[in-house]
């Protein structure tokens, strides 16, 4: 299992400082998920640990490594990726964007083993979708998509999963089950997450980010508290325990609906 260690990470983009100081680790088996407004600087600093952004300031670790000093191979054999918005070309087949996972394992000229074939079609039936296996990817829905990126992932067999806004774009119950996977595999995964109860439901810990720093990191039950929501998201919430859940969940509404809120 691998650990990840974001330490002072500072990232510009156009010589505008997106991300300031950010510390940050993710456990061997933890799952930490990344929440903040839109626009805080998520995806952003998720950039930089797939060498896409550089960081100005301080290092991105990955099992004790700056991940800028690996090789793309072995970068990729320590970490896998699932982006918001990954375009391929229509060409490919699900099975075939499935086999991509497999490329750091391979030398540059080989083919697909029994091997690969077996880890592409173990992935595709671990987010369900092993019926598609011959569809083109451009023809399956943005949904089903993002369930193909992730067995794309799990075919790479690394073990830390660092994922953005996964369950977009998926249906209610989608979205469950590409969490309930996480959490099955018990890889080392830090995800961004638009949703708060899904940090609180299914996260180890949460982060919060608000214009471009960390500006607090613990069990999702100590850091969501009414008084953070409020400030860094502008809304109301209460954690409660609802009998169908059975363990906590975070309802939030309108801060303009504030019984305590004068009209303005
Ligand atoms: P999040 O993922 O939390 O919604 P982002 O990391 O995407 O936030 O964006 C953080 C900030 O960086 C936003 O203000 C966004 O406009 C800005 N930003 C992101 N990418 C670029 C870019 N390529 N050029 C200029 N500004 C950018
Ligand atoms: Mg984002």
């Amino acid at each position: 299992m691998t650990r990840i260690d974001f330490d002072g990470v500072g990232i510009d983009i156009a010589g505008t400082r997106i991300v300031s100081d950010v510390s940050l680790s993710v456990a061997p088996g933890e799952m930490v998920g990344l929440v903040g407004p839109n626009g805080s600087g998520r995806s952003t600093l998720l950039r930089s640990a797939y060498r896409v952004l550089r960081p100005v300031a301080g290092a991105v670790l990955i099992g004790g490594e700056d991940v800028w000093d690996l090789s793309a191979r072995e970068a990729a054999r320590r970490r896998a990726i699932v982006t918001q918005h990954t375009v391929l070309g229509a060409e490919f087949s699900v099975e075939e964007v499935v086999a991509m996972g497999r490329t750091p394992h391979k030398g540059m000229l080989d083919r697909d083993g029994a091997e690969d074939r077996r880890t592409v079609h173990r992935a595709l039936e671990d987010v369900h979708m092993a019926w598609a296996a011959r569809r083109s990817f451009a023809t399956l829905s943005g949904g089903e998509q993002q369930r193909i990126l992730l067995a794309r992932a799990l075919a790479q067999e690394a073990r830390l999963l660092i994922l953005d806004e996964p369950t977009n774009h998926l249906d209610v119950r989608a979205q469950f089950e590409v969490l309930d996977l996480l959490r099955r595999l018990g890889l080392t995964t830090l995800t961004a997450l638009h949703d708060l109860d899904h940090a609180v439901s299914y996260c180890d810990r949460v982060a919060v980010m608000a214009e471009g720093r960390l500006v607090a990191v613990g069990a999702p039950a100590d850091v969501l508290t009414p008084d953070l929501v409020h400030r860094v998201f502008g809304v109301r919430a209460v954690l409660d325990s609802p009998p169908i859940t059975g363990g906590p969940r975070i309802a939030v509404a309108s801060a303009a609906s504030a019984p305590d809120r004068s009209p303005s």
